[in-house]
């Protein structure tokens, strides 16, 4: 009897240590969900990122794409990157949906990557670019009901994505791809009898490839570059080269999802460009990037998700007098006239000219050995550099990323004044530049962030050298 009550407990035991190993092998892994909701317009309404364009869509050449990936440690520690098909997004709408993603899901600001893919033939949304489109009042409320739509769409695919959740396995690598051209440095007219392209470029194609823990299927891959998305400026909605990009890669991979997120592309543009041909070709070219990578090793990161972020106030140099802007308003015609109108109609109502920028996201997440950086705006290359002298040149750093409210450049470009240095404040509606302190600023902020969540940063003082 003896005898046969110790082997009862010895098999009891051994269960449950089969038990809890199981248990373990389940919460070592990822969870990961996916989900996509076309964001395609169905009126005719204005297209974003042209002050010369002034007719609606006419028609689409892609559709345009939302999509969520929702992805879970091993410790129940959840955060979602969310790509679309739009130009840029601004904060108001930004913050709304941010906020719904918190009332309805529990997710914080720093759980949130929401990046915009900066495409020229997405729609125009509402207190974004202000004075550069001249817009009736049949498009303003178009644009207004297109948002509330947007914005519920985009909660909704979190919610799907949260919902699909299964336990996956999580890779990441950075490839190469060498279409993006410095816009600055190269002049677009007489690049043909150019022989060599002037940088700084930054040709990394960051990827990261979820697949399904129990048979190794590809759920998702998502995948940056930096370049502007303005190989196409008509009248046809498109995801430019990015969207074809995504196309080619859910056709070479039946039943993935492929998300493009924008890089650090302010000052890269896609050249030569402005054919749907060369739209197709700098995605295949970008696809070919990601597929490369996607059949060679990639680095298996652990299950361990950590997220940081913060808002910081970045200030903008002295802003011009009353004088100053008369002068431009008689000087000048098309949008800087109505920039102009508008900034001395605060004058005139007594209220002071915006003196800085006072919620400017950044944000830093590590999943497992995987650092990953977004910066708001429209952010140069030479940030991507630096970050990556910071953190490691394995870094993935977004742009585009949260609140998109101005061009973000280096101190040199800022310095060399020109559209990115200082004409695009006005694009933006804001009344100067931004003050020299601008990317000492943003870099100490990513490295505190960094540390935060124990990621090794180098010292500061190597950036720029
Ligand atoms: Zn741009």
């Amino acid at each position: 009897m003896k005898r046969i009550v110790v082997f009862l407990f010895i098999i009891q035991l051994s269960m449950s240590s089969i038990d809890l190993y199981a248990i373990e092998k389940a919460e070592s892994t990822w969870k990961a969900g996916v989900a996509t909701v076309n964001i395609t317009p169905v009126e005719p309404i204005l297209l974003a990122g042209y002050a010369s364009r002034s007719e609606p869509a006419t028609g689409k050449l892609t559709e345009l794409w939302a999509k969520a990936l929702f992805i879970e440690d091993a410790k129940g520690k959840t955060a979602v990157l969310i790509t679309s098909d739009l130009l840029g997004i601004p904060k108001a709408i930004s913050d709304r949906i941010r906020d719904r993603l918190k009332k309805d899901y529990g997710l914080a600001r720093e759980q949130i990557m929401f990046n915009t893919s900066h495409t020229h033939t997405g729609p125009v949304l509402p207190n974004a670019l202000v004075d550069i489109y001249d817009i009736n009042s049949v498009q303003k409320r178009l644009i207004a009901e297109y948002s509330v739509i947007l914005e519920k769409k985009i909660v909704e695919v979190v919610g799907i994505a949260m919902k699909a959740k299964t336990p996956a396995r999580i890779f990441s690598q950075n490839g190469v791809a060498r279409f993006q051209v410095n816009r600055i440095n190269n002049k677009e007219a007489t690049l043909s009898e150019q022989t060599e392209l002037r940088g700084p470029n930054d040709f990394a194609v960051p990827v990261l490839k979820v697949v399904n823990a129990s048979d190794d299927k590809l759920i998702a891959v998502s995948f940056g570059y930096s370049c502007h998305t303005t190989v196409l400026s008509s009248n046809e909605w498109s995801g430019d080269y990015a969207g074809f990009a995504q196309i080619e890669i859910e056709k070479a991979y039946p039943g993935v999802t492929a998300m493009f997120f924008q890089c650090t592309g302010a000052d890269q543009n896609p050249l030569p460009r402005r054919t749907v041909g060369l739209a197709k070709q700098y995605g295949k070219t970008l696809s070919a990037a990601v597929e490369r990578v996607l059949e060679e090793e990639m680095r298996e990161l652990s299950p361990q998700l950590s997220t940081n972020y913060s808002e910081i106030e970045l200030k903008l140099s002295t802003p011009p007098t009353k004088a100053d802007l008369i002068k431009t308003k008689s000087e000048s015609t098309g949008y800087v006239v109505r920039w102009a109108s508008r900034m001395l109609d605060t004058i005139e109502k007594g209220e002071p000219l915006q003196k800085s920028y006072k919620a400017y996201p950044v944000q830093v997440w590590k999943l497992g050995e995987q650092a990953m950086v977004s910066l708001g705006g429209e952010v140069v290359i030479e940030y991507s550099i630096n970050v990556k002298k910071l953190l490691g040149p394995e870094t993935f750093v977004l742009g585009y990323t949260n609140d998109v409210m101005a061009y973000i450049p280096s101190l040199r470009i800022l310095n060399d004044g020109g559209y990115e240095g200082e004409t695009s404040q006005m694009v933006y509606g804001l009344p100067s530049k931004w003050d020299p302190s601008i990317e000492d600023t943003i870099l100490k902020e990513v490295a505190r962030l960094a540390e935060g969540i124990k990621i090794p940063v180098r010292k500061q003082n190597s950036v720029n050298k």
